[in-house]
């Protein structure tokens, strides 16, 4: 077979490519994005494969995350969206997708002409949709009940809680790595110019983005004695969390969660002062189904190694657009 997902979680593409997991037998090793379960391995891959690809954004995210010195252990190399390189007998292209910065979905053409592609993950809205013969989907929405019927509402929601917040005190926002920078960016457009502050770890990678073109307001590293002394009580602020931080912090300031895990309302209150707010950056279930249909694929691969609903959507592909579908691994 042409595409295949192992159980370590690599995704291999044609005869030599392997994507956001290690395999041994693969000499050109792909990280599509900076998020910790798509670099399983990595410190194997850049020991043993000839070569380590990925967009320069993500290098500079791998950068922040695990040392500058962490990519030099190997042969890595960065390649440009839509820029094709050929390595041996087959052509490898990246593509832009909507996640986190540097995402990219990788198309793989063989010497029959196969198109063999791998969307990584992606949010459908801001993905442009590739043709392919066998496509490997991600699938975490990948169930029918995990629809949104809300567009844009969740980010005019979270401006007006985060506008309404301030006139009380600081405000906290708690997120992963990327989705963070995109509430800076949500925040920023929307004229907030209170200061944004943050731990240094979360101060670099919001750098990264701003290297690479994300407008966000001038972003601010206090330490907590800093925070204390530098603004006085009443001043208000914008703290930006990792979301492991959630409840680290004083209960008693507005706290606003964002997350994926929301389908009903674009915005929940789930506690005095602390709200959840739906944004997120995978395609829900339509989305998935609606790249699919798009993409044209004769086989589909769901990713079942991933967190996500690799069987159900493999079973709505079949019946919904009449395409083989399967998820892998078993
Ligand atoms: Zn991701």
């Amino acid at each position: 077979m042409k595409a295949s997902v192992t159980r370590k979680g690599a995704v291999l593409l044609g005869k030599y490519v392997a994507c956001d997991a290690h395999e041994d037998s693969r000499s050109l090793r792909i990280v599509t994005h900076a998020h910790a379960d798509h670099m399983g391995g990595l410190h194997q891959s850049l020991r043993n494969c000839e070569i380590v690809v990925m967009t320069a954004a993500t290098r500079d995210l791998i950068n922040v995350m695990k040392g500058s010195r962490f990519l030099k252990r190997g042969n890595s190399q960065v390649v440009e969206y839509n820029k094709t390189m050929c390595f041996k007998d087959e052509q490898i292209t990246l593509y832009k997708v909507g996640h986190i910065l540097g995402s990219a979905q990788v198309l793989v053409e063989d010497i029959e002409g196969t198109r063999i592609l791998y969307t990584g993950d992606f949010r459908i809205a801001d993905t442009p949709v590739i043709q392919s013969d066998i496509l490997v989907i991600e699938a975490t929405y990948g169930s029918p009940w995990r629809t949104r019927n809300f567009a844009n509402e969740a980010e005019s929601r979270l401006v007006s809680l985060v506008e309404e917040g301030l006139e009380q005190g600081p405000v906290y926002v708690f997120g992963y790595h990327g989705k963070l920078q995109e509430v800076m960016q949500i925040l920023h457009e929307a004229r907030i110019r209170t200061p944004f502050v943050m731990p240094e770890r979360i101060l670099q990678i919001t750098r990264v983005h701003q290297k690479h073109g994300r407008r966000i307001h001038r972003p601010l590293f206090l330490t907590k004695h800093e925070l204390q002394s530098t603004l006085q009580e009443e001043t208000p602020f914008v703290a930006f969390y990792h979301m492991s931080w959630r409840r680290k912090i004083d209960p008693n300031n507005l706290q606003v969660c964002v997350s994926g895990w929301e389908f009903n309302v674009p915005c929940r209150q789930i506690g005095e002062r602390e709200y959840v707010v739906a944004l997120s950056d995978h395609s829900d279930f339509k989305g998935l189904l609606e790249y699919v249909r798009q993409s044209k694929p004769e086989l589909v691969i769901t990713d079942n190694y991933r967190a996500g609903d690799a069987y159900t959507l493999a079973k709505q592909i079949r019946t919904e657009l009449g395409i083989e579908a399967r998820p892998l691994p078993t």
